[in-house]
């Protein structure tokens, strides 16, 4: 075995954590450490047996502030984790076989996954796993067992790690907070292999999904744009319901592609800029020109030259025109993280976020959509 191990910016293996029994009325805070510590000890992500939204808005905004793409996955079913990983199982019991002990067989270049609970843990856990490993002989917490296990795994390596793109990134200082603002991103399209391939110009729902995963964007990501898309295409559906006619000026394989991908950015900055970096990955790959526009153009129901230079984006106008582009921006609005949301929901939001201005755009931008497709739009998104 080499003398350091690779941590989640390798690409060779990945580290996964399965959380038990979480109960999300008790165990907030407990689990929420549990995915801070797995984050920044050098796993890839977190699986939670029970769902709990606001743990996984709390991870992404993390991710968002301080880089990185760590993932978390709520609801799931342990079970069938425990059953499709193909990799190495330890089970962090107090009840195993002490850490130092058993660290060196855990084999190397295996992907691994590490099982912790919270109260009794089934006792089919325990044969399952292939490591039933301790942590100390004597009762503690999942948050100190995790993280002893993580830096003995990693034998430190994991405090190496890069996590590109956040909003601010933290600079080691022993007298005081050094924060810098902003986060350098890299544009690299080479990286995690989205020049590998040819794009289609106008690429289908799966490609986009293929796109999205090959630039490197987090599952988080992934599902938001999942939503976004869904509720896209619903008011569409719905107008040709209503008015059984075809929509006006909308392309719908163009629009589509722009729904799924209007967070292609992502991949490298959960800033602001991630519409702009968003718009030119999506040249560099090829993508259609009315697509590229749709990714520039959704953030905040757009925004005017004199704000965009204001946050820090080039002094151009960022408003999206076509209904295409609209109907992204939009859809945008009216998803929160993973969930649809009312119009008052998201203006209470970018109020306390201090975006008043863009604020009336989007109550503009709402009646015009409601007026272009004839219909409601408030049924979509409430209750
Ligand atoms: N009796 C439980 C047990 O099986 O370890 C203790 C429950 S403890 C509140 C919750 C979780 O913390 C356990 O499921 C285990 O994953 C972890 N844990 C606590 N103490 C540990 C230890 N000494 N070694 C390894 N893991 C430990």
């Amino acid at each position: 075995m080499g003398a350091e191990r690779e941590s989640q910016n390798s690409n060779r293996t990945r580290v996964e954590v399965l959380r038990l029994g979480h109960r999300p009325d008790r165990d907030k805070r407990i689990t929420t450490h549990v995915a801070l510590v797995s984050r920044a000890f050098g796993a890839s992500g977190i699986h939670v047996d029970t769902k709990d939204i606001r743990l996984e808005q709390t991870i992404a905004s993390v991710n968002d502030q301080f880089g990185g793409d760590f993932s978390i996955n709520t609801g799931i079913s342990p079970r069938s984790i425990m059953n499709h990983f193909r990799g190495t199982i330890v089970h962090l019991t107090m009840y195993g076989e002490k850490v130092d002990r058993v660290i060196e067989d855990i084999p190397e270049g295996e992907d691994l996954l590490i099982i912790i609970g919270s109260e009794k843990v089934p006792r089919e856990v325990f044969d399952l796993a292939h490591f039933n490993v301790s942590v100390s002989n004597q009762p503690h917490s999942e948050v100190s067992a995790l993280a002893i296990f993580l830096d003995r795994y990693f034998r430190g390596a994991q405090f190496e790690m890069d996590f590109p793109g956040g909003e601010i990134s933290i600079l080691p200082d022993g007298r005081g907070k050094t924060v810098k603002q902003g986060n350098d991103v890299t544009l690299d399209p080479k990286r995690n292999g989205l020049m590998d391939r040819r794009w289609n110009e106008v690429p289908d729902p799966d490609e986009c999904l293929e796109i999205l995963s090959s630039a490197g964007c987090s599952t988080v990501v992934i599902k938001h744009s999942r939503v976004v898309y869904d509720l896209g295409m619903e008011m569409v559906r719905r107008s040709e319901k209503v008015t059984g006619t075809a929509v006006k000026d909308i392309d719908i394989a163009r629009l589509s592609a722009g729904l799924l991908l209007h967070d292609l950015g992502r991949s490298r900055t959960h800033s602001i800029r991630h519409a702009v970096i968003g718009a030119e990955l999506a040249v560099m790959i090829g993508l259609h020109p009315d697509v590229v526009a749709m990714i520039r153009n959704h953030v905040g129901g757009g925004l005017p030259a004199s704000e965009a230079v204001e946050l820090g984006l080039p002094e151009v106008d960022l408003i999206p025109l076509t209904w295409e582009e609209k109907l992204v921006s939009h859809a945008d609005t009216l998803v929160g993280n993973l969930r649809r949301r009312s119009l008052d929901r998201a203006l209470q939001r970018l109020e306390k976020e201090g975006a008043e201005k863009g604020m009336e755009r989007i109550i503009a931008l709402h009646a015009e959509l409601e007026d272009h497709l004839s219909i409601d739009l408030d049924p979509l998104v409430d209750g």
